[in-house]
């Protein structure tokens, strides 16, 4: 029995330390962790100190049932006729008054932790460590647990389990296209994401290659009118569909893509009329506003903070207003360029997914809440 603990705690030594020679990189903050029979315990504190892992006392305290007493300058942990304590000034753990050897106890900080293999073994538990989880698992035959194997198979799909979707978030590029546009999708796809862009027709005559990359690219291609001139747009309701279809229809020729997306420049209010409206909604078209407006036209190269900053407080004031589908305003500029892979990256360590428009799931948003657009 003694022999086959030693046997452990030299396996789980060695494989911790090749863990840290290694370096791997965990992506949760945690990476080591502690299981009593069929669970994990929620303590994020585990820790090698002095090749031994250890968490706090107090903590594996709550899980053991382990009474815990400070007298005299003593940390004392009694049950069952034991007496396990640490002395605050000589830094010494003692059972029954013997002094224990291998510091199971340590200080760190004026926190007490202790080594789990001990006082696992000093109440009666059983340990089986599992390397490639880092997990080490106490348990008691008297108690009824599942075997090793089902146990490193549940163990492995909680770990894998990825942290639920906090919300989506669209990233949308107007006016282009054009070389900016190759510097946007050039990061998106470095980022393996996708974005939405809303080309204005005259552009695309003039920088087709542009658009066939962006479609090649797997990015949504939506219209942004063929003049951007908002005088010939909004002239009537005929000069408005005549826009938006030639819009439509340019990307169809360029591309084979059969899109319905558009974006109105200047954003629909108060310029697209209830008529307008309705012209869209016959043709199945649907119109996207933005929620959040990272208003990067009007910096300078220099400014990328700014369009950064924009972006941070716009999302997480949409997030907290409920929003779960946030769609972000950007143009294919090169101020906008510069800010991208710091947006991406905050977006993404926010926990945020990034999409681009999926026809199939419409997430309406206009101006107008007209449900059908
Ligand atoms: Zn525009």
């Amino acid at each position: 029995m003694k022999e086959r603990v030693w046997a452990m705690c030299f396996a789980f030594i060695i494989s911790f330390g090749i863990g840290m020679l290694t370096g791997e990189a965990a992506e949760r903050k945690q990476d080591r962790y502690v299981g009593l029979h069929d669970r994990l315990l929620p303590i994020e504190d585990v820790r090698v100190i002095d090749n031994n892992t250890k968490v706090p006392l107090a903590d594996i305290a709550k899980y053991l049932y382990l009474p815990l007493s400070e007298e005299d300058g003593a940390m004392h942990i009694r049950k069952r006729g034991f007496d396990i304590s640490y002395d605050y000034k000589t830094k010494q753990t003692t059972k029954n008054g013997v002094e224990q050897k291998g510091a199971p106890i340590t200080e760190v900080d004026g926190k007490l932790y202790i080594s789990v293999i001990y006082i696992a073994k000093e109440v009666g538990f059983k340990i089986e460590y599992f390397p490639k989880l880092k997990t080490l698992r106490i348990y008691r035959d008297d108690y009824p647990h599942m075997s090793h194997t089902d146990y490193e198979k549940q163990i492995q799909a909680l770990l894998n389990k990825k942290p639920a979707i906090k919300a989506n978030v669209y990233l949308t590029f107007d006016d282009g296209p054009n070389q900016y546009t190759t510097l946007n999708t050039a990061t998106l796809e470095k980022n393996n994401v996708q974005g939405t862009f809303f080309f204005v027709g005259k552009h695309m005559k003039n920088n087709e290659k542009i658009v066939k990359a962006t479609a090649a690219g797997g990015h949504y291609i939506g219209s942004h009118s063929m003049t951007h001139d908002k005088d010939n747009i909004y002239k009537s309701t005929k000069s408005f569909m005549t826009e938006m279809n030639e819009g439509i229809q340019l990307i169809q020729t360029m591309t084979g893509q059969d899109s319905k997306l558009l974006r109105v420049p200047y954003g629909s209010k108060p310029h697209v009329t209830p008529a307008m409206r309705v012209e869209l909604n016959k043709r199945s078209y649907k119109m996207w506003d933005w929620d959040v407006d990272s208003n990067d036209w009007k910096y300078t190269d220099k400014q990328t903070d700014a369009i950064l900053k924009n972006v941070q407080v716009g999302v997480e004031k949409a997030y907290k207003s409920g929003d779960r589908d946030i769609i972000i305003l950007m143009h294919d500029r090169s101020q906008s360029a510069k800010a991208l892979p710091a947006i991406i990256e905050w977006l993404q360590a926010q926990g945020y997914t990034i999409k681009k428009y999926e026809p199939d799931h419409h997430v309406m948003q206009n101006f107008h809440k007209d449900s059908k657009l």
